[in-house]
């Protein structure tokens, strides 16, 4: 048996605490199922500590400059590169994905540490000359104390995307990452902590989401909410935010259309697609999820997609030989089976998979379901799984319609060889994000983020930054 090798805990005003008499959760292995180790929660006085805390590492650090920012920022980074094998091997063991994909997470986390701290040194204001000498000032100033929550999808990356940007741009922030995947959170906590980060600038919670949440909401200390989770959670979280009117992020779930066309290189968009949507067993806020594909190749997209879905390894995240680990916790495979038998009891085609492994932990095997009937509800919920759903359409118009038929609008995927659909579908898609002939829609520089129910307020890029300045305008004679 290999032992979780991290030492939990909450960071509070700078110093890790433990024990004590707080309650705690039992942190799973989803290869297993089984408990590998305890994680203290806040109390009410620990919350209050943290908020107290924020306060005051707010107003020292927005007078920081921000090239003095950058360095912390920037040996952060070279320590999570350094440590890299250890905090990938942490996020296996909590949240399942083989330790290539986790390894990858992990130094792209670095990746986007650098970046913010290059940009948050090119936060600039403008100068409006007015008549008779008097003029204006245009001033961007970080936002205040953010109270930000993030899901266990991407045990590194989620936390770096909330920690960077807002310390980046003279932010404190109080960070609850989910108590399912602590482990990657404190080894990059440590990161920031070691590379001389103020205790009062960053701080890490775990508890009760509900408890936690509303009890930062409500304080008159937290000037913004960053979210990253479900569409049901982010709305809740809204409301409660609403009461003292702070900046908000909403990082929402998605149900990503992909539209496939007659005339795209089919072998090379299925060999892509077809190892991005099981990467991380489809739990990706931009897994492609209803695969919309012309009539001309439609069969042929449906066999091809099948047989290369055959060819996965599924195993522990562990194991060199896995290309698909488990799922993070016991609600995914019981939510994906109880979707699957959805769509199998109103006709649609089973292809592959359709079952759970049978081999212990949270696995279920990749599954692929044609001429799904679009009644089905992994139709119309978000599957966030190992989960690919095929359809055919016939026209550009009917594709259009589909892709914008569902209230969410986080990402779209379109193959086809044809500029000028490739235009139409860029500004029709109603997605924050479209990746045209290719996958990949995440890079530091480009800002990542959702319209309609799957959210506002981009991460990354310069536009992660802006989301935590306020502006101001100053007029002087
Ligand atoms: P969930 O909605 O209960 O939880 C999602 C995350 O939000 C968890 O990390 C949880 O700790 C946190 N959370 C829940 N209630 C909270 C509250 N009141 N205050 C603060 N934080 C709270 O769902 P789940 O079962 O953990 O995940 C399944 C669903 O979450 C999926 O269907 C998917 O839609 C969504 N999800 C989205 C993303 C994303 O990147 N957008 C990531 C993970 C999960």
């Amino acid at each position: 048996m290999t032992e979780y090798p991290a030492k939990l805990g909450l960071y509070i005003d700078g110093e890790w605490l433990a024990g004590d008499g707080r309650d705690v959760h039992h942190v799973l292995n989803p290869a297993t199922g089984g408990a590998q180790a305890d994680l203290p929660l806040a109390t009410t006085a620990d919350l209050d500590r943290a908020l107290d805390a924020a306060d005051r590492g707010f107003r020292e650090w927005r007078v920081v400059a921000p090239e003095a920012r950058a360095a912390i920022l920037t040996k952060a980074a070279a320590l999570i590169r350094e440590r890299a094998d250890h905090i990938a091997r942490v996020a296996t063991m909590e949240q399942g994905k083989p330790l290539a994909e986790a390894r990858g997470e992990v130094l792209a986390s670095a990746g986007l540490i650098d970046f913010h701290a290059a940009e948050g040194m090119r936060v600039y204001g403008r100068v409006l000359m007015r008549p008779a000498g008097m003029r204006s000032m245009v001033l961007h100033r970080p936002v205040g104390p953010v109270a930000a929550f993030c899901a266990w999808n991407f045990p590194a990356l989620n936390v770096v995307r909330k920690i960077a940007p807002a310390i980046a741009a003279g932010c404190s922030i109080i960070l609850k990452p989910s108590e399912e995947t602590p482990g990657s959170a404190v080894e990059v906590m440590r990161c920031f902590q070691d590379a001389g980060l103020p205790g009062n600038v960053a701080q890490l919670v775990f508890g009760v989401p509900d408890q936690v949440s509303r009890h930062l909401l409500a304080s008159p200390v937290t000037r913004k909410l960053s979210f990253t989770g479900s569409v049901p959670v982010g709305k809740h979280l809204m409301k409660l935010a609403a009461d003292t009117v702070m900046k908000m992020t909403m990082e929402l779930g998605g149900h990503s259309p992909v539209l496939v066309f007659d005339d795209c290189d089919l072998e090379k968009t299925l060999d892509t697609l077809v190892a991005h949507k099981f990467r991380n067993a489809g739990q990706v806020c931009v897994s492609p999820t209803r695969f919309h594909v012309q009539e001309g190749i439609y069969d042929r997209f449906v066999a091809g997609f099948a047989e290369r879905t055959n060819k996965l390894t599924v195993g522990s995240g562990l194991d060199a030989a896995s290309t698909m680990g488990p799922m993070a916790n016991q609600r995914r495979p019981e939510a994906i089976a109880a979707m699957v038998e959805d769509a199998r009891s109103i006709g649609a085609r089973m292809l592959v998979g359709g079952e759970a492994s049978g081999a212990g932990g949270f696995f279920y095997n990749p599954t692929v379901i044609a001429d799904v009937p679009l009644e089905a509800k992994a139709m119309n919920d978000e599957p966030f799984g190992p989960l690919a759903l095929i359809r055919p359409f016939a026209t550009d118009d009917d594709a259009i319609a589909e892709a914008n038929r569902l209230p969410y609008g986080l990402a779209a995927y379109c193959f086809t060889e044809n500029g000028r659909r490739q235009n139409l579908l860029s500004e029709t898609v109603e997605a924050g994000m479209v990746a045209i002939n290719q996958v990949r829609l995440t890079w530091p520089d480009a800002p990542f983020g959702g319209v309609k129910e799957s959210g506002f307020g981009s991460e990354d890029g310069p536009e992660g930054i802006m989301a935590h300045l306020v502006t101001k305008s100053v007029h002087i004679a």
